[in-house]
């Protein structure tokens, strides 16, 4: 009997942003067949008998193709082992899932979609921001600066707009031509923005500029990505309500009462 295959996100590079789904299933495959930006914490979870294989890039040599890594699973999943094809993030979210997706299909082999914390998602929380803060944007768009060749046609900056927030994944060093591109789709050049590198791990960096001073600045640490829109303003010029403590502990005083549990 073919053994089942497992798609999994791994989050964004720390064990503890794992699902415990993950977690689990990472510690109960025979074959892991994983990307390059797994961190080696999650990979550690594996049995010591697994096989361990990095289909992605590795020391200088390109990564497989994607027709072999469908084959890979195909293989495997035919000899009867439980296969984990672990990525990084969402595996839903730019990570070719619908191509293995339809190549286990075909296969007739048995498949789970398992979700993972997505870099966008992550990006946000390191910076402290909300994608749709409601008081500013009432849409989120996930966008990349590189796609594949069939989708070359299709432009990031088409998604860009007004209350939208946008998230471009994979943004590259080409500043210059992300500020020009977001601008002809009507952005405006102090639009800010934030850059949100090497999401959870211990270089972690948080560089807060708008769209005009983004396209001078030199190339920073990969992988990245960049949040444009009004939810990327520094937190610090943000204006919030300060909670005053008579006001709270009255309210945790009705609470208590309502709910007739004593809560201070
Ligand atoms: N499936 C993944 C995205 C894969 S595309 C997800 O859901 O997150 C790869 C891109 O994701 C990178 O070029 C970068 O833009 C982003 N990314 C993934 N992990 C990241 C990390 N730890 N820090 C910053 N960006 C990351």
């Amino acid at each position: 009997m073919s053994g089942k295959v497992f798609l999994v996100g791994a989050g964004p590079g720390s064990v503890d942003l794992l699902t415990l789904r993950a977690a689990k299933l990472i510690a109960s495959a025979d074959v892991l067949l994983y990307d390059a930006l797994i961190g080696t914490g999650i990979l550690e979870l594996a049995r010591p008998n697994a096989r361990l294989i990095n289909v992605g890039k590795r020391c200088g040599k390109k990564s497989l193709a994607q027709e072999d890594i469908n084959a890979l699973l195909v293989y495997w999943a035919h000899s009867g082992d439980t296969v984990v094809r672990l990525k990084g993030g969402d595996p839903g979210v730019f990570g070719r899932v619908a191509e293995e997706v339809a190549a286990l299909r075909a296969a007739n082999i048995e498949f789970e979609i398992v979700p993972g914390v997505t870099a966008a998602c992550s990006a946000a929380a390191a910076a402290g921001i909300s994608l749709t803060d409601r008081r500013v944007a009432s849409q989120v768009a996930f966008a990349t600066v590189h796609h594949s060749e069939e989708n070359s046609a299709e432009n990031f900056a088409a998604a860009a707009r007004e209350g939208r927030t946008l998230v471009l994944y994979m943004p590259g060093h080409d500043y210059e031509r992300i500020f020009r591109e977001l601008r002809h789709a009507g952005l405006r050049g102090d639009t800010p923005c934030v850059v949100v590198t090497k999401i959870a791990t211990t270089d972690q960096q948080v560089i807060w500029s708008d769209l005009r001073s983004l396209a001078e600045q030199s190339a920073l640490p990969s992988p990245s990505i960049l949040i444009v829109g009004e939810v990327a303003r520094p937190s610090a010029a943000q204006s919030g309500d300060v909670v005053a403590g008579k006001q709270a502990r009255a309210l945790v005083s009705q609470l208590s009462e309502e709910l007739q549990v004593p809560l201070m």
